[in-house]
């Protein structure tokens, strides 16, 4: 795992204390501008990118219209604890502004929205630690074959993963791949949806399931390890990017 990516770590008792009694940051956030104060050295210390965000209207107070305060709130959870906490309870739901359905399940596709929007802002401001944190509580919470519940909202869903343009996440190609399981002709998709570059990448990958049935989903790991040792321990695939076909090959 490449250095950059270690840097994100638990931030120790002594930079604590520091954190603790130095200076806080107001930054408001969503359409209603709501002001959250957390402290700097701590946002700073996880997402260094945050600090080139210059305040540009109210002195003092950075903007974020554009974030959903659901994203913010799990970002400020990682902030303090350097956990998302997962679907157990509902504090995951509380915290992206959500609620259980009529049936008592969790929406998936809010929590899907949340994690892919969440998982952008985390590469807006560098927040490696919590990207790879929202990636793998996405990849641990996701019902398999949940696309078979409605591939029109999966896909719009798919849409935004890709918005950007940004390539080469393994949470793009957990989407990809999941999608492809699914049984497409039983949702009420609308494939105008997808972009050129989507269903390209959906077609290598059903490509591959009909040469290579062995490269099934079971085999291949979509966690982002962060901690040492941690991907060369585990047993399973793992992505990389190939630019030149613009696909994750596992190996
Ligand atoms: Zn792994």
């Amino acid at each position: 795992m490449a250095k950059a990516q270690l840097a994100d770590t638990y931030i120790s008792p002594e930079q604590l204390t520091v954190t603790i009694t130095g200076p806080t940051v107001s930054v408001s956030v969503g359409a209603d501008l709501k002001i959250y104060r957390v402290h700097k050295a701590l946002l700073i210390h996880h997402a260094p990118g945050f600090k080139m965000r210059r305040p540009n209207q109210s002195p003092g107070i950075v903007l974020l219209p554009a974030i959903e305060t659901g994203v913010f709130n799990l970002l400020v959870h990682y902030l303090y604890i350097q956990t998302i906490p997962n679907e157990e309870g509902d504090a995951f739901l509380i915290l992206i502004e959500r609620q259980m359905d009529a049936g008592g399940f969790a929406p998936i596709w809010d929590v899907l929205w949340a994690c892919i929007s969440a998982y952008q802002f985390a590469q807006e401001i560098s927040a490696t630690g919590f990207g790879a944190a929202v990636n793998n509580h996405l990849v641990g919470e996701w019902p398999d074959g949940s696309c078979e519940l409605n591939s029109g909202a999966k896909q719009s869903l798919l849409a935004k993963a890709f918005e950007g343009g940004r390539q080469g996440q393994v949470m793009q190609q957990f989407l990809i791949d999941d999608y492809c399981e699914s049984d497409w002709d039983d949702g009420e998709g609308d494939e105008g949806e997808l972009s050129a570059n989507v269903r390209l990448r959906c077609m290598r990958r059903l490509k591959e399931l009909v040469v290579q049935p062995q490269a099934n989903s079971e085999l291949r790991c979509y966690l982002e390890h962060v901690a040492e040792g941690e991907r060369d321990a585990c047993p399973k695939l793992h992505m990389r990017f190939d630019d030149s076909i613009r696909h994750g090959v596992f190996e």
